[in-house]
């Protein structure tokens, strides 16, 4: 159970993979990536089992500069390959990744999805699918569906989420799972654990429960779920590999 993302490097899944290899140790079952860029195809790969396998899947036809990883330890469903997550939208727009548990998925899916358009058993695939709603009918914006979806969900979650529209962005928002950002030089990254981060940097932002950062490659816009501005410090920790 580990988030890793990077948005504006040259090589987002090097990243992402070593990014993933340092969160095995936290214990996981399966694990997958989704990678894009500008002019570039999205690529969703996921697998059971060890990240080596992943790697394999993924071998070397996936480039980008932006994307999303996750190890996943199962609480809903099994572990499967349609369980493991990144898990995609219907029309595969929306990609996202999560850590923890959504308490009233059922209630959720009863009150706003009506088709069953689920892939797998997860209690994580209902906020991809509220959110791909909230835009594809509703017409609002991806940052207000995402609000909107947040403002719904009863849970602990940490969420790294992506739009294939917007390439260069990762929206984040945590609540009671553990994440944080890091600062590069041309990009920026999120992560559960600042291990996973310290090879490509030292410098991190901390993400307090019920935020949402907006993350791109020179930016980092933290708020709180009504979208007011918050000021936080980035600060430098010595790490050793
Ligand atoms: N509850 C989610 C699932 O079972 C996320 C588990 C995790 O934190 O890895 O897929």
């Amino acid at each position: 159970c580990g988030i890793v993302g990077v948005v504006g490097s040259r090589n987002a899944t090097d990243i992402l993979m070593q990014g993933l290899e340092k969160l095995e140790y936290r214990g996981y079952d399966s694990a997958g990536i989704f990678v894009t860029g500008k002019n570039k195809k999205s690529k969703l790969v996921k697998s059971v089992g060890r990240i080596e396998t992943l790697r394999e899947k993924i071998g070397i036809d996936v480039a980008g500069t932006t994307g999303i990883g996750h190890t996943r330890w199962a609480t809903h469903g099994k572990p499967t390959e349609d369980n493991a997550h990144p898990h995609a939208s219907t029309s595969g727009r929306f990609v996202l990744v999560h850590n923890g548990v959504i308490e009233n998925f059922v209630e959720l899916h009863n009150e706003y999805l009506t088709d069953d358009i689920f892939k797998g058993q997860t209690d994580t695939e209902i906020a991809v699918h509220l959110i791909a709603l909230f835009v594809e009918k509703d017409g609002l914006t991806t940052l207000d569906a995402f609000k909107k979806a947040l403002g719904l969900i009863q849970g602990s979650y940490a969420f790294a989420l992506m739009d294939a529209n917007e390439p260069d962005t990762i929206y984040v928002a945590k609540n009671k799972s553990p994440l944080l950002i890091g600062l590069g030089d041309g990009y920026n990254m999120v992560c559960s654990d600042a291990m996973a981060m310290i090879r490509e940097t030292s410098e991190f932002m901390e993400i307090h429960d019920q935020e949402l950062v907006i993350l791109k490659n020179d930016s980092v816009l933290v708020t709180d779920y009504a979208g007011n501005k918050i000021e936080r410090d980035s600060y430098t920790a010595e790490l050793d590999l």
